[in-house]
């Protein structure tokens, strides 16, 4: 519901969750908005047409369906405006395009996810746009790498797979200073446990694969921004006709419904696992914000209200020969524990983490980087999935 009366501003997270985007009475009282699947949409005559006076024009504008996502979301981001579109990696390069031109310069952090950094070794390098990655600990410094062509900086933190921490408000102020435009990943915390807008970004990006569809059965991606940008974004969301499909802005929307009380089941699950890791021998390292053992645990505290249930560990492998086969041993162990990419989902997933792409950051040295997604299972029984992959891994 929409009511932005003073009752709606002072709900607490799980209320404003269930009450998001849509009003029940605005299509008789029902509870869960209708699913419009559209292309066209009439006129009643032909000055409307001319005019395009009318709340809805064509399908790829939106539907009603697709407004109450996204209104939604501008609630809970604190957002101008936000796109839907058919994935979380279309999110990334979709803002990158309509914020980015031949001759720019942009500053990428080195922990991103992995096929943004292949759009923009590629895509980017191809249009004439200068790449640079930078060092996601490197807070107020990132002006020292600012040229007079840095049109943008892109955050993700805590980084893919790594989990670094970003010192987001230092950053979008030096940012600022030179008018670039500052974009981040936020996939990971969701806007529950970090606003990216409230610490000075301007393009919130999310991959609603993750947890606010929650099911591992959507693939939808969300660019949130301020009113600064949220024009741009919007004129070239019309130029390249991507848009998210109504069937599954309708997942989205319901899966967000529930994301508020899953995310304490994972963060609640992962915490309680990553702190048994921490006291094994046969774990070298935790790899997750939320840990006080963790270099970014300062940061994190400081800017975020939760973690989510992905985190790696480096396994406790003597032998750099041995990495890549006690990792698979430790996967193959696994019978709980999916072998998947993408997270957020009900079911627990892990994978070897690849970490060859880096530029700036280098790989853990004490072992392979196994990745772990914490799903909605009953805690002991992943930890004694996790025990006979130890031993397994031991075993080779
Ligand atoms: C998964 C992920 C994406 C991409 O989302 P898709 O919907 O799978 O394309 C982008 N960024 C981060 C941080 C992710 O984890």
């Amino acid at each position: 519901m929409n009511d932005n009366d003073d009752i709606s501003k002072k709900l607490g997270t799980n209320t404003k969750l269930s009450r998001a985007g849509y009003d029940p009475f605005d299509y008789h009282g029902f509870i869960n908005p209708p699913t419009v699947r559209a292309s066209t949409v009439l006129f009643p005559n032909a000055k409307a047409m001319e005019s395009h006076d009318q709340k809805y024009t064509y399908g790829t504008r939106g539907t009603p369906t697709t407004d109450a996502l996204c209104e939604a979301l501008n609630e809970l981001e604190g957002a101008a405006g936000t796109l839907l579109v058919p994935s979380g990696l279309a999110a990334v390069t979709l803002a990158f395009l309509a914020l980015l031109s031949p001759g720019d310069h942009a500053l990428i952090v080195d922990s991103v996810y992995g096929n943004v950094r292949h759009f923009c070794d590629t895509m980017l390098a191809r249009f004439g746009i200068e790449v640079e990655y930078y060092d996601p600990g490197i807070g107020a410094a990132i002006e020292t790498l600012f040229k007079p062509n840095t049109k943008l900086v892109h955050l993700e933190a805590p980084g893919s797979n790594t989990f670094e921490m970003q010192d987001v408000p230092a950053i979008t102020a030096a940012a600022h200073r030179i008018s670039a435009v500052v974009t981040m990943d936020n996939a990971w915390a969701t806007p529950l446990f970090f606003r990216p807008l409230d610490f000075g970004v301007d393009v919130s990006i999310q991959a609603a694969t993750k947890y606010p569809t929650g099911n591992s059965d959507i693939l939808m991606g969300t660019v949130s921004a301020n009113a600064q940008y949220w024009p741009r974004l919007r004129h070239m969301n019309g130029a390249l006709g991507i848009c998210g499909a109504p069937d599954d802005a309708y997942q989205a929307l319901r899966g967000l419904r529930t994301m508020g009380v899953r995310l304490e089941r994972h963060q609640a699950s992962a915490l309680e696992i990553a702190e048994w890791l921490e006291t094994r021998g046969d774990v070298a390292r935790v790899l997750y914000p939320a840990l006080a053992s963790f270099p970014g645990h300062a940061v994190w505290k400081r800017d975020f209200k939760g973690a989510s249930g992905v985190f790696s560990f480096v396994l406790n492998v003597a032998r750099r020969d041995e990495y890549k086969a006690r990792a698979q041993a430790f996967l193959d162990g696994l019978s709980l524990f999916g072998l998947g990419y993408s997270w957020g989902g009900f079911a627990s997933l892990a994978l070897h983490v690849d970490l060859a792409d880096r530029r700036i950051l280098t790989a853990p040295t004490e072992g392979p980087v196994l990745r772990l997604h914490i799903g909605l299972e009953d805690v002991g029984d992943l930890k004694a999935d996790l025990e006979r992959a130890f031993a397994a891994a031991t075993a080779i």
